[in-house]
């Protein structure tokens, strides 16, 4: 059986499903041996999580309505002790391999046919405390603090199937177990699927019921180049994954070269190619990318499943250093935290709640917590010192937001250097991502020392089309003639203001669109450290005075269609290189 969805990161990935369903009562998957005994401590340490909060609500309900009316959490906590729950599921881990909480379920089913059977109605309601015990045993098996570290030490190859996955959650995955990922949701620029390449995985999305269709242990093989997941696939299909597996391998060797040669147009236009990475240990694959420097570090990604302590000054400011430090003396770019409310770290729980996507996010929601805000702009200054580093505030719609987080950064400075620091003078930027700043970007380059336009939001919100709903992502057009257009405003905007201008999207990535941007007057640009020699190859194959009358060309394409025809046609007739991949 075979379903199809986006092919969001390329590769080969095969391996046993394992099932991570953010709405279903509990993950199921076969733990190894080695692991039994902690799932038995899990399930332990869950029981008394569990037993403590029932003799709170039992003592408050005690004391508020009466004691008769707390006899049923007596009757619940005898149930955390009954030997066909507890006892019961324990065996099943031992005997099964089963992860604690769906041994806990197992039990819990074998229980609730007893009850079902039996004639006395007394009996029969009993069934529903026991499954509140259970739900209760099972909430406090998933928010137990690191709940992901049981994914830790599996034994792989896995294929992780979610219905949906979060970067947090992928951020704390041991990725050496998996091959791939597939997920129900999502799409190109989903921020998992952007995480998946960087970091190389194999990943189809937008399949929309994967995570019904497959059951844990099936063997899959993904093609994150098609979007093809083959369900227990015959030998004839895996055979011709494999030479795929080889060829792929053989073309990445081909562009091992381009790691060490200087991005620069076959008529001699220098270019800037960095990388964007999530993790400050993610500078040394950039560097042996090709990668000049690093051009976007989401630093959110540092508050991945930690707790408050991640927000700490000294705690970035560590981070920080050991970015600027491992990329030195290449300059590094870091975005202040582009998170929503929902997304800071509390305590015990993993902050992984869906982006508000136009809430209080990003600079808004850095402007509207000062102590916050002051946190990581004084851990940035402080990383400055150890090598050239920029900051870049998110989500930026307009010049007074721009003001008001350039004052910002000027408190930080003068808190550090009341405590006796020195400041070295930071370039501060902007992404250029909503319309709004993206219309009025004259006006912003007065206050910006640097613009990075971020295209997956811009053509998200240009062309109002969720980059995360596989539904309506035929209409993400990143060559729509509004983008066009857009982008060549922004251009313009920089260069006549003479400050740097890089595009740090995904649409960068693509070495037919790389042609269009450099014949727009963009010579920054970062991407994925695994898309940078690909990029480096189509770019010392291109003339950047023939990309500029390709981009004239297009700004008078009517449709987005239009415009791919033309840069396809360009890049066949003057880089037939960049199309082989
Ligand atoms: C963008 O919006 O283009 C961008 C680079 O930022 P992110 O993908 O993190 O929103
Ligand atoms: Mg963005």
């Amino acid at each position: 059986m075979r379903l199809t969805g986006l092919g969001v990161s390329p590769g080969i990935g095969i391996g046993k499903a394992l099932l991570l369903k953010r709405g279903a009562p509990e993950l199921r998957f076969r733990v190894p041996t080695s692991m039994v005994p902690r799932e038995i401590e899990r399930l332990t340490r869950a029981r008394e999580r569990s037993r403590e909060q029932l003799q709170q609500i039992r003592d408050r309900i005690a004391r508020s309505a009466g004691a008769e009316h707390a006899y049923m959490f007596d009757a619940q906590l005898l149930m955390l002790d009954d030997a066909m729950l507890i006892d019961r599921a324990v065996e099943i881990i031992r005997s099964e391999q089963l992860n604690a909480g769906s041994a806990v379920e197992r039990a819990f089913r074998e229980i609730a046919a007893l009850f079902d059977r039996a004639d006395d109605a007394y009996l029969r309601e009993r069934q529903g405390d026991v499954g509140d015990v259970v739900g209760r045993l099972c909430m406090n098996l998933r928010t137990a603090r690191h709940s992901l570290e049981f994914f830790r030490n599996l034994e792989g190859p896995l294929v992780l199937v979610a219905d949906e996955l979060t970067p947090s959650t992928v951020a704390q995955l041991d990725w050496q177990c998996f091959a791939a990922f597939v997920t129900d949701a999502g799409s190109w620029t989903y921020h998992t699927a952007i995480l998946a390449r960087s970091m190389h995985i194999p990943a189809v999305a937008g399949l929309r019921n994967a995570s019904q269709v497959i059951t844990p242990g099936m063997l899959l093989a993904v093609d994150g180049a098609t979007g093809d997941v083959f369900i227990d696939p015959d030998p004839s299909v895996l055979e011709q994954l494999r030479a795929r597996q080889e060829q792929r391998a053989e073309l990445e060797h081909a562009l091992d070269q381009y790691r060490r040669l200087p991005a620069v147009t076959e008529d001699g236009v220098r270019i800037r190619l960095e990388a964007n990475v999530e993790s400050p240990d993610d500078a040394r694959r950039a560097r042996e990318s090709g990668a000049e420097g690093v051009g976007l570090f989401r630093s959110e990604f540092l508050l991945a499943g930690r707790g408050h302590e991640a927000l700490g000054e000294d705690a970035q400011f560590e981070a920080y250093t050991r970015l600027v430090e491992s990329m030195a003396p290449g300059r590094v770019t870091i975005r202040t935290f582009d998170v929503s409310e929902g997304q800071l770290p509390v305590d015990a729980l993993v902050p992984d709640g869906a982006r508000a996507p136009l809430g209080l996010r990003g600079i808004r929601l850095s402007l509207a917590r000062e102590d916050m805000f002051q946190a990581q702009l004084r851990a940035l200054l402080r990383a400055a010192s150890h090598g050239p580093l920029r900051i870049m505030f998110p989500f930026v719609s307009g010049v007074e937001q721009l003001r008001a987080a350039r004052a910002a950064v000027q408190r930080a400075a003068e808190t550090l250097r009341a405590r006796g620091d020195q400041v070295p003078p930071v370039p501060v930027g902007v992404m250029i991502e909503v319309p709004s700043a993206a219309v009025t970007a004259d006006l912003l380059a007065d206050d910006a020392d640097f613009f990075s336009i971020g295209t997956n939001d811009l053509i998200q919100y240009y062309l109002a089309v969720d980059r995360t709903d596989d539904r309506v992502s035929d209409l993400y057009e990143p060559l729509h003639p509004a983008i066009v257009r857009t982008l060549r405003l922004i251009a313009r905007a920089a260069r006549r203001r003479s400050i740097p201008l890089a595009v740090c999207g995904e649409m960068a990535a693509d070495p037919i669109v790389l042609a269009l941007l450099v014949g727009l007057g963009v010579t920054e640009f970062s991407m994925a450290p695994t898309a940078i020699p690909l990029a480096n190859q189509a770019l010392r194959g291109l003339r950047a005075r023939d990309a500029e009358t390709l981009a004239a060309r297009t700004l008078r394409a009517r449709t987005a269609a239009e415009v791919e025809e033309l840069l396809t046609t360009f890049v066949a007739a003057h880089n037939s290189n960049a199309l082989k991949f």
